[in-house]
């Protein structure tokens, strides 16, 4: 039902159904055109010949017999009556011979049949005495009566002449019957004269009705198989090409459009539809790739993620998500500009699509940073092994117009069943773990794990208590002593910020200093710092307490404060410090990111306030011996672990000797960091050292604590010459 309810709706429906209402009304009109002439025709024909067949019965009638009876005519000369001639109704109007012979005779001329009625007076009816009809056997058929009630009664007893359809053993016959009056005009008897069976007639016309309703039935039945065949067939490719419109709304649509080749009306809506497809290919194309490198772009990225969070989950797949990004793209682009940079960019994702193969997902999501979804079903190392391959191939040195540039990338990798319940949370933990790798000097692949989300919960924790921490100056400094090793006299004092939190107790700035750099915070922290500091160093003078300098530990963040300057100046100023009273130390960090010409003019200009300068950690880095060269250093302070175990270990003690006289030949003061033992101290005194930092003579301690802790160094050392010299 619901099919033919479709049918009906679609085109192939109406136009067959438009065809049958034409069809049957141009059938009804010519078929009723002709029926109703034909009928006009019979109708005519009929009452032309029942009109002869009167005149020429009652003429033949009224001559034959002209004795006994006269012909009364109208104007037209149509019968009206037979008068009898006398009052001889009782002999003319009864059987005989000559009666027979003449109806036969009228019967003949007529070709239909006729019969004499006499009038009963008893009866009220007229009852056939002659008659032209037999029974098959040749007898005499049984008699009849017109009586009241037939058709022709009613004319006949006034007299009067009937014409029209009478009914003769059952059926129908046209006949016209004329009155036989008296003498005084009595009604007597009558004249019937017919021209066959009028029921043939109607037979005729039904006959004709059901051949024209049965020709209708059967040209709509071949009109309606048509329209539905033929129509249905010729108006496919429009179902098909409505269908194919309407899918290629919904989904992306590949292959061929059906009917392209088609030369008519259709052809030409398939290939404009074709040209349809070819555009939306290309608006996908630009909505979901990225023009520099041709991968897929944010969006495929953010619904690529979806769908493979999605199966990961379902377990139909297991999906690895990766991003990566380039640890010193900034510096390149602002070497070699934004062109070379997208060469860059195109030549990192073509290493990429190399590496992670035909199967990952790539996209470059924004900058330098890529992405990749690999499906890890099948090897547990395929990751592991991706990882390595791609770190790689972006050490691969790359040549653009600017020369060739080396580069590293980080990598931060996520397992998608295990960890990830919204992509977004997928998202954040890839960056979080690339951030790690970056975090641990780049040019490595970190895998998120649960404890690195709680340490970056706790470190977003400790980011907002040392906000407030710095606010409510719940900072403090402890001071460590710089002690020669061979006088045991105090050289300097390194100052080192301490934090106490309420509730968590100590923290150690090798914590909170990176999230105090990252979170905005070190330079508010590092004047804090440098202001708790210079007021320790002025008291200390005031007091007479001996020191060469106080160290302060400056950030590179900080350095790149253009005000760096003037807040070093302004709190010596405010202490009435001189230059030479602070030390401030920076790392080798701080040349990294190639602004070698703007760090060394930030130094000159403190160095010109007298301050001095010292290359913390020295030796674990990237120790570049030019920036010895170049920059104006007074000290080194050489990093721990060159010192650790120095007196079981002869290499680190050729390598130390190597820097003491590096640092000689520059005119450096050194200070060796960590020496934890006396052996320890030996070999940096034995080496020439300037002063040794570390937990042997003094861990960092409180200002107050600090003169005794000092006082208590010399003195051992007094002490110990005292009994070198007995
Ligand atoms: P650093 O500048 O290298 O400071 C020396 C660190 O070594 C201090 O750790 C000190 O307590 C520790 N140390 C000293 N002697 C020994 C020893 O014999 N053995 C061992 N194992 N360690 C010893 P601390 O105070 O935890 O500071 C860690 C780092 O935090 C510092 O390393 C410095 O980079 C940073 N920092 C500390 N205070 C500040 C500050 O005020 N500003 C900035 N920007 N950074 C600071
Ligand atoms: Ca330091
Ligand atoms: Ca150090």
């Amino acid at each position: 039902m619901p099919k033919i309810g479709f049918l009906l709706r679609g085109v192939t429906g109406r136009i067959t159904a438009s065809l049958v209402v034409l069809v049957s009304l141009s059938i009804l009109i010519a078929a009723g055109l002709g029926y109703f002439k034909l009928y006009e025709v019979t109708e005519d024909n009929s009452s032309v010949r029942i009109d002869r067949a009167a005149r020429s019965a009652v003429a033949l009638f009224t001559h034959e017999l002209s004795s006994e009876f006269e012909a009364v005519r109208g104007e037209d000369g149509r019968p009206l009556a037979i008068r009898l001639k006398a009052d001889t109704a009782e002999t003319s109007l009864s059987f005989r011979d000559e009666h027979d012979a003449l109806l036969k005779e009228i019967g003949g001329i007529n070709q239909g049949a006729a019969n004499l009625f006499r009038f009963n007076p008893d009866t009220g009816g007229f009852d056939r005495f002659a008659t032209t009809f037999r029974k098959p056997d040749g007898s005499m058929p049984p008699p009849m009566s017109i009586m009241p009630g037939h058709p022709a009664h009613a004319h006949l007893a006034n007299g009067e002449v009937h014409m029209g359809e009478v009914p003769v053993m059952g059926r129908m016959r046209l006949a016209y019957l004329t009155p036989i009056i008296g003498p005084e005009n009595a009604i007597r008897g009558a004249l019937a004269v017919d021209v066959g069976w009028a029921d043939d007639l109607i037979a005729a016309r039904t006959e004709l009705r059901s051949e024209i309703g049965l020709a209708t039935g059967i040209i709509l039945l071949l009109v309606t198989s048509f329209g539905a065949v033929f129509m249905g067939r010729q108006l496919r490719p429009v179902r098909v090409l409505a269908r194919y419109a309407d899918d290629l709304a919904t989904y992306p649509k590949d292959g061929d459009v059906p009917f392209r080749s088609n030369k008519d009306e259709f052809g030409t809506l398939a290939l404009a539809l074709e040209r349809l497809v070819a555009l939306k290919r290309r608006l996908a194309w630009l909505a979901y790739t990225d023009e520099v490198t041709g991968l897929g772009n944010r969006s495929r990225y953010l619904a690529d993620l979806e769908t493979a969070v999605a199966e990961s989950h379902s377990g139909s797949a297991n999906w690895v998500l990766l991003h990566i990004d380039l640890d010193n793209f900034l510096q390149i682009t602002e070497a070699c500009g934004q062109i070379n940079g997208d060469k860059l960019l195109a030549a990192v994702a073509n290493e990429i699509k190399r590496v992670a193969g035909n199967r990952a997902r790539l996209a470059r999501r924004a900058g330098d940073e890529f992405t990749i979804l690999v499906d890890d079903r099948n090897s547990a190392d395929e990751v592991a092994w991706l990882a390595e391959n791609l770190l790689e191939a972006l050490r691969r040195p790359v040549v653009l117009g600017c020369g060739v540039v080396h580069t590293t990338g980080s990598i931060g990798i996520v397992q998608l069943r295990d960890h990830e319940a919204t992509a977004e949370k997928a998202h954040l933990n890839a960056e979080l773990a690339r951030k790690k790798a970056r975090e641990k000097g780049g040019n490595q692949a970190v895998v998120f794990t649960c404890e690195l989300h709680a340490e970056e919960q706790r470190r977003f924790e400790l980011e907002d208590l040392l906000r407030s921490a710095i606010a409510n100056q719940d900072l403090d400094i402890h001071f460590q002593p710089q002690i020669n090793p061979d006088t045991r006299q105090l050289m300097g004092l390194e100052a080192l910020v301490r934090w106490t939190d309420p509730t968590r107790g100590p923290i150690s700035p090798a914590e909170f200093i990176p999230i105090a750099e990252s979170s905005g915070q070190i330079v508010e922290l590092g004047n804090t710092v440098l202001e708790l500091a210079c007021a320790q160093a002025a008291k200390w003078r005031r007091n007479g307490f001996d020191f060469k300098h106080i160290s302060v530990n400056v950030s590179p963040i900080q350095l790149w404060q253009c005000s760096f300057l003037d807040i070093v100046r302004d709190a010596l100023k405010r202490h009435g410090l001189s230059g030479a009273d602070i030390c401030i130390e920076i790392t080798e960090s701080v040349f990294v990111d190639n602004g070698e010409e703007r760090i060394a003019s930030v130094l000159a200009g403190i160095r010109a306030l007298g301050v001095r300068i010292s290359l913390d950690d020295f030796g674990s880095g990237y120790s570049s011996l030019g920036y010895l060269n170049q920059l104006p250093f007074d000290q080194l302070k050489v990093d721990r672990s060159f010192i650790t175990d120095i007196d079981q270990d002869v290499r680190k003690q050729k390598v130390l000797h190597g820097i003491v006289g590096l640092a000689r030949g520059l005119g450096f003061q050194i200070v060796v960091e960590g020496t934890e033992t006396l052996e320890e101290v030996g070999v940096a005194e034995e080496m020439g050292c300037d002063a040794v930092q570390g937990y042997y003579f003094a861990r960092p301690a409180p200002a107050l604590l600090i003169p005794d802790m000092v006082e208590k160094i010399s003195q051992a050392a007094a002490n110990r010459t005292v009994l070198q010299a007995r």
